[in-house]
């Protein structure tokens, strides 16, 4: 008997090791705060980059200003081999160690250079480091990532990077975490032959020709995610226009190849459009200082802030298909409206760690159903959404690992968003439910948060405590089973949830036949109910929980 308790035991430990083995040194040095990231704060990027299209190689340079927030150490500088790193100059405000070359050692993703002088507490001080290679290629863009060097219909070079996931360390040195954005936002300078023009994030500061190559410095003012860092060059052509938004005049930028120019005039007239719905569903653009910028990519697209990345053929859908298989999302461009959705739900409301990653992706994916039901009503929002169930695949948790770098399932997206229309129907107050997105950008404006604080809010807000539905869909594969039973005879309908975490209680509100009826979690512990419904009809009202509520419905004696 003990013999068995042990070789048990000693699997379980097994186990457990190697659950953990899959994670390397690499991913903890990239997804967590060691002793060399901790003691400082990010304030701002300066990046200037210049690239060769013929060599597919790079040069830059990136100023970090950062400031001290405790004791000093070594200092961590994430950059991606094949990329070098030519010196790292450390210069301390008010400190005699101006310019300093710090000595540094390399370590696979990572750089540790060795400060020689120890900065006070809440003083600031830069870093400059100057780097060049061949940096990786993007083979699969967005969904790998790297550095893109295509042509355009024209032959003339088209590059630009994509590098969600891989990290922004995969082109340049900097704290490749998403809990630390730079504060004061970051300037992108790109040095390119003067045929082509630059466009990165935010604001066009200066312009300049010389000897063949022109100098770009875009800057944004806001916080932000260092993958969405990016820079766009090309034979673009632009136009603007001003959005009379929640905040005043918008300076809307459009930017696409010489080749694009008559399509993306026609299809881009939907960006009004979603900023109308999405400001009416979720407060303010959060980014009126830095302006809202589309830019045609060399891939389907992605949420660069101030800079969205556009490549979906300028056609609605999503590459021409329907994701939710309800015909509702051949309406409109899945990309302006995603990839600019993420603006509330990624740039302004960053995770600190990605394994919280829904709170980007589910969210933005809801956004889809607001827009649709903007512009189509509440029953085609409830049907796109309720598609989109077919693409959950419950094959692992939605909130992947802590400190290592590592998102959840890709379920994050359409769960998340059904999660949250089941949530939305619990509340019962849809001007609430909008008031808690609105609060969201609100209270959380140019923040980095953990999913506790997105579900203490949503509870808080909504006066009733959704840990359990969070913990149920975000945190386990099950599908919450609805099981009742009718007795036409006394008229009683007898319910519950099963497979579901213990405590499982989110309220059930639907109406029949004109009825609005509610299964309060209290009446789950009564579990019946007497319908006095002329021509109860137990099919259409189970049937009625099922469309607006991720459930599976059993029909069974308990
Ligand atoms: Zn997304």
């Amino acid at each position: 008997m003990k013999k068995t308790i042990l070789v048990i035991l000693l699997f379980c430990i097994a186990g457990i090791t190697n659950a953990q083995a899959i994670f390397t040194k690499a991913d903890t040095l990239r997804g967590s705060l060691n002793d060399q990231r901790d003691w400082f704060d990010i304030l701002k990027y300066d990046i200037t980059v210049q690239p060769f299209f013929e060599t597919k190689s790079i040069i830059g340079r990136v100023t970090w200003t950062a400031k001290v927030i405790k004791v000093s150490n070594d200092i961590q500088i994430d950059l991606q081999p094949p990329l070098i790193i030519d010196s790292i100059i450390y210069s301390a405000m008010n400190s005699p160690q101006k310019n300093s070359t710090l000595s540094f050692t390399r370590d696979n993703n990572i750089a540790i250079a060795n400060l020689t002088d120890h900065p006070a507490i809440n003083s600031s001080f830069q870093l400059t480091i100057y780097y060049h290679g061949i940096p990786r290629e993007a083979i699969r863009p967005p969904w790998d990532g790297g550095w893109i060097w295509k042509k355009d219909a024209n032959g003339k070079p088209w590059m630009s990077v994509a590098c969600q996931n891989i990290g922004a360390s995969v082109w340049y040195p900097c704290k490749d975490i998403q809990l630390d954005e730079p504060d004061n936002g970051a300037s992108l300078t790109m040095i390119v032959p003067d045929t082509l023009l630059a466009i990165g994030n935010g604001r066009l500061k200066k312009e300049s020709k010389n000897k063949g190559w022109a100098t770009y410095t875009w800057e944004v003012t806001s916080p932000i995610n260092n993958y969405t860092i990016i820079p766009y060059i090309g034979d673009y052509v632009g136009w603007n226009e001003k959005y009379a938004g929640l905040k005043g005049n918008l300076d809307v930028h459009y930017w696409v190849l010489r080749e694009s120019e008559a399509k993306a005039k026609l299809q881009f007239v939907q960006v009004p459009q979603m900023l109308k719905a999405f400001e009416y569903w979720m407060g303010p653009y959060p980014f009126y200082e830095d302006g809202y910028q589309l830019i045609q990519s060399p891939h389907l697209g992605m949420e660069h802030q101030s800079a969205v990345g556009y490549g979906n053929k300028f056609a609605d859908g999503y590459l021409g298909r329907d994701l939710s298989g309800t015909g509702w999302g051949l309406k409109w461009d899945y990309i302006i409206v995603h990839e600019s959705g993420h603006e509330w739900f990624a740039n302004n409301i960053t995770t600190k760690d990605i394994a919280d990653m829904w709170v980007h992706e589910g969210i933005t994916s809801y956004t889809e159903t607001l827009y649709t039901e903007y512009y189509y009503g509440k029953e085609a929002g409830n049907e796109y959404t309720f598609g989109m169930r077919k693409r959950i695949g419950n094959d692992r948790p939605v909130i992947g690992h802590y400190g290592v770098n590592e998102e959840g399932s890709g379920d994050m997206y359409p769960k998340g968003a059904v999660m949250l229309h089941s949530i939305r129907q619990a509340i019962n107050n849809d001007s609430l439910f909008r008031n808690i997105l609105i609060g969201l950008n609100k209270d959380f404006y140019h923040q980095t948060v953990t999913t506790q604080q997105i579900e203490n809010y949503i509870s808080n807000k909504a006066n009733f405590n959704f840990t359990k539905t969070f913990d149920q869909y975000l945190r386990t594969t099950q599908i919450p089973i609805f099981n009742y039973y009718y007795d036409s005879t006394q008229k009683i309908f007898t319910y519950q949830y099963k497979n579901c975490v213990v405590g499982f209680n989110l309220p059930i509100n639907v109406v029949y036949k004109n009825n609005a009826i509610s299964l309060l979690p209290m009446d789950y512990e009564s579990k019946k109910r007497l319908f006095k419904i002329d021509n109860f009809n137990v099919k259409e009202f189970v049937k009625l929980i099922l469309d607006k509520y991720y459930v599976k419905l059993e029909e069974s004696k308990f």
